[in-house]
C-alpha cells in the first residue's frame, strides 16, 4: 500500500486532519495505538466556545488574553464549520448553537468579564453583557449568588462521542485507511528518507508480528523488532517518540 500522510492519532484532530487530507485527494493512512475516540476526544463536555475561558484570563491576566485574542477569530470560524458539519459528514452530530454563558458571582468577578468582554469584542466576537435580571430572563435556573454575566449568541455543544467516529467514517469514504491498535513508537531520518514503524497486532500470527506499508514520500514498516522509527523524507529530523517493544 502507498501512502502520501500518515496521521498518528485517532482522537478529533488525527480524525479530522485524515478526513481533510482525504477530501484534499491525498493518499492517508491513520494510525491509531488503541480504538478511535477513546482519549480525550470521546471525553469532554462537547463545549463550542469562542469567548475566552473565565479561568486562564483570571489566572494569567489581561497581557495574556490580549495575546489569545488572535485565536478568537479561529474559535469563531470553528463554530461555523461545526454548523456545517451534520451535513458535510452525513451524521447526526447534536450540534446546538444557542449559545453560551459566563456568569459572575461578585462584583470583581464582574469587572473581570467587562474588560474580558471588550477584548472579545475588539476582535470581532458578538459578547452581550448581562444584568442579573437580564441572566435570570434567559436562564432561570442560576444561583441566586450570581449578579450578572455574559452570553455569546454563537456558542454551543455538540456530542463528542460522535465528533471523531463521524470524520473517520467520511475519511474512510474517501478512501483513507485507518489502523486501529496500530502504534508508533519511534520516529527518525533515513537516508534516503522513508518512514520506520510498527503495528502490534491484537493476535499474533506465527511469524507475523508485525506489518509494513510504503509511501510515495516515505516508508512505513519494521525491520527490527521492538524499535521502530519513521522519518519524513530527507528532512534531516529525527525525534523518538518512544521505545517499547511492539511486539
Ligand atoms: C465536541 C467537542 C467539543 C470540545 N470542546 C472543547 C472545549 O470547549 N474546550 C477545550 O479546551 N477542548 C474542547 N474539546 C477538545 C477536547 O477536550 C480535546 O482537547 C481534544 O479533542 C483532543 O484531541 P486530540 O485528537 O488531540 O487528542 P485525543 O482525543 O487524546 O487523541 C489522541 C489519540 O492519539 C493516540 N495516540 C497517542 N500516541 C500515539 C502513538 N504513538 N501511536 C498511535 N496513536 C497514538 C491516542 O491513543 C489517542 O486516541 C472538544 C472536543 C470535542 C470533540
Amino acid at each position: 500500500m502507498e501512502f502520501d500522510a500518515i496521521v498518528i492519532g485517532g482522537g478529533l484532530a488525527g480524525t479530522a486532519t485524515a478526513y481533510y487530507l482525504a477530501k484534499a485527494g491525498v493518499g492517508t493512512l491513520l494510525l491509531e495505538r488503541g480504538d478511535l475516540n477513546t482519549q480525550a476526544s470521546g471525553s469532554n463536555a462537547g463545549s463550542l466556545h469562542a469567548q475566552i475561558a473565565y479561568e486562564p484570563f483570571s489566572l494569567q491576566g489581561d497581557e495574556w488574553a490580549r495575546e489569545f485574542a488572535p485565536v478568537i477569530r479561529l474559535l469563531k470560524e470553528s463554530i461555523e464549520i461545526w454548523r456545517g458539519l451534520p451535513q458535510e459528514l452525513g451524521a447526526d452530530l447534536e450540534v446546538s448553537l444557542q449559545g453560551g454563558l459566563i456568569v459572575a458571582r461578585t462584583a470583581a468577578e464582574m469587572r473581570m468579564l467587562e474588560r474580558k468582554a471588550a477584548l472579545e469584542r475588539s476582535v470581532g466576537l458578538e459578547v452581550e453583557l448581562l444584568s442579573r435580571a437580564d441572566l435570570l430572563a434567559r436562564a432561570p435556573y442560576l444561583a441566586e449568588s450570581i449578579i450578572g454575566g455574559t452570553f455569546c449568541a454563537i456558542e454551543g455543544k455538540a456530542n463528542p462521542l460522535r465528533a471523531a467516529p463521524a470524520f473517520a467514517a467520511a475519511a474512510e469514504r474517501l478512501g483513507a485507511r485507518i489502523e486501529r491498535r496500530a502504534e508508533v513508537v519511534g520516529i527518525s531520518r533515513r537516508e534516503r528518507g522513508g518512514f520506520h514503524g510498527a503495528r502490534p497486532r491484537p493476535r499474533r500470527r506465527r511469524g507475523l508480528h508485525r506489518q509494513g506499508w510504503s509511501g510515495r514520500r516515505g516508508r512505513w514498516w519494521t525491520r527490527q523488532p521492538g524499535r521502530c522509527a519513521a522519518a519524513a523524507a530527507g528532512s534531516g529530523y529525527e525525534r523518538p517518540v518512544g521505545g517499547r517493544d511492539a511486539g
